[in-house]
């Protein structure tokens, strides 16, 4: 599978080359790339594993600590990944990893549905942090399974009024289970599922790109044309931003969502498993348009770390669920509730939500410095906080460019930093989220091996 001269992982190359040395305060790159020891391993996950999974660079991780990642053959690797925006805090911040170091020492591992304190604290932080009347918090494992809670609660709801359609955005993603792609708007990643389920309807996402109506009147209408009468729709699910730009609401229009659904009775359901937890500045995306969702699915920066998910809402929408009918086998699980404990305190109380603001002129900055040198490239380059976006496009059209995008992140691994170009909507935006915490001096000198990278690529 991997033999011969052109041997890949995925869409990255294992031939070893030299690449030059780095050496600053954040980077080192002190052998050839892909490292020739890390090879055998890598092949190893490319005999057992499927396909799918070999979708990144070939870093051979072995320590990530605030925001650099480690090989062990010496290597040293700015991350503008955050593990897929999962290390909002940090990678192993020192209150996260005191917190799991507490009870590996205690010797509690397990729990089950039963309870144990650290529990009682989360849901309890977590009740406090979600605005006001969203006071009741299901913890899970992954977005995925979140998102199917969240669907699952809303689908309940509905039903009691005869409300069977959930209403969710073309370009969403909401995790690869058969419920999340269900109201996933990503038309490639759902081909698995054989057909459409009529009662999870998509409408256009009011990004000014792809969709360049971004009035309320284009949801309305999509709605209209798909024969959706408001009266059957049970609640609309949406992640607060559209992970594949970032692709933002405009404030109107997310206030003219909120009130449809609440002229409708239908519930808001909004997906910040990826914007939440600061990554935008603020503690939840859905801030910046002064609205208030009926349910929260949280997930990736909730922990900075261990698998941990979270649906916040409304406690009458949970309470349709009695006593057994809602449980997971590691809801709950310690060690990721511990993690949890400790990134919210780093995250909230270390200050990083305003972190994330502060630094994000800088990535905006970045990031507009780069797409002004190659324009005819650039379809659309956006970033709020600290999570940015650059969709590459064949020149002269909106035609997302993955021949380009994947080179682009190639190169960046080779200069010692670590992005990923997700596979949605074709797979040419490269997405900029390092950790919160990052420093200054890191986060520019990334952004300009982000430029060279686009230099070697595209001249
Ligand atoms: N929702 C959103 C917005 C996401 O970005 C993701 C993961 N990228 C998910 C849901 C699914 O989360 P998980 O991979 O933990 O299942």
């Amino acid at each position: 599978m991997t033999d011969g001269p052109h041997r890949k992982f995925g869409r990255f190359s294992l031939e070893p080359r030299d690449v030059g040395r780095i050496e600053t305060r954040h980077r080192r790159i002190a052998t050839p790339l892909p490292v020739p020891e890390s090879i055998p391993i890598l092949e190893k996950i490319l005999r057992h594993e499927p396909p799918s999974m070999a979708c990144q660079p070939p870093v051979l991780w072995h320590r990530a600590v605030g925001s650099s990642v480690e090989d062990r053959f010496g290597n040293r690797w700015i991350d503008f990944s955050s593990c897929v925006l999962v290390a909002n805090a940090g990678h192993a911040h020192p209150k996260v990893v005191a917190r799991i170091r507490e009870l590996l020492d205690r010797g509690h591992l397990a729990a089950y549905v039963f309870p144990h304190e650290e529990r009682a604290a989360l849901v309890e932080k977590l009740a406090g942090i979600a605005p006001p009347g969203l006071g009741s918090v299901f913890l899970l494992t992954t977005g995925s399974e979140a998102v199917e809670c969240a669907i699952k609660l809303v689908r309940a709801w509905g039903l009691r009024s005869g409300r069977d359609i959930i209403v969710s955005f073309s370009g969403g993603f909401h995790g690869r289970t058969m419920g999340s792609q269900l109201a996933g708007g990503i038309p490639p990643l759902k081909a698995w599922l054989g057909g459409e389920d009529p009662r999870f309807v998509q409408v256009p996402f009011p990004d000014g790109y792809l969709q360049e109506d971004t009035s309320f009147g284009s949801f309305e209408r999509a709605l209209a044309e798909s024969h959706v009468d408001a009266s059957r729709v049970a609640g609309i699910l949406s992640e607060t931003y559209l992970g594949i730009g970032p692709d933002f609401f405009p404030d109107a229009y997310a206030r003219a969502l909120r009130a449809w659904c609440d002229r409708h009775g239908a519930l808001l359901a909004l997906d910040e498993v990826q914007s939440g937890f600061g990554r935008t500045g603020k503690l939840f995306a859905f801030e910046h348009h002064g609205i208030v969702p009926d349910l929260i699915v949280c997930g990736k920066g909730i922990s900075s770390s261990l698998p941990l998910a979270a649906v916040l809402g409304r406690p009458e929408v949970f309470a349709l669920h009695g006593p057994g009918s809602m449980t997971s086998t590691h809801s709950a699980s310690p060690l990721p509730v511990a993690a949890a404990l400790g990134s919210l305190e780093a995250i909230i109380e270390g200050g990083l939500v305003e972190r994330a603001a502060a630094l994000g002129p800088l990535l905006e900055r970045g990031l507009a410095r780069i797409a002004a040198r190659w324009p005819a490239r650039m379809g659309a380059v956006r970033s709020r906080g600290l999570v940015g976006g650059v969709r590459l496009v064949k020149p002269g059209t909106r035609d997302p460019d993955p021949d380009t995008a994947h080179p682009v992140v190639e190169a960046a691994f080779r200069k010692g930093l670590l992005l990923f170009a997700p596979v949605g909507l074709g797979g040419g935006c490269i997405k900029v989220a390092p950790p919160l915490s990052i420093e200054e001096e890191a986060l520019n000198e990334g952004l300009d091996a982000l430029e060279e990278a686009f230099e070697e690529v595209l001249g």
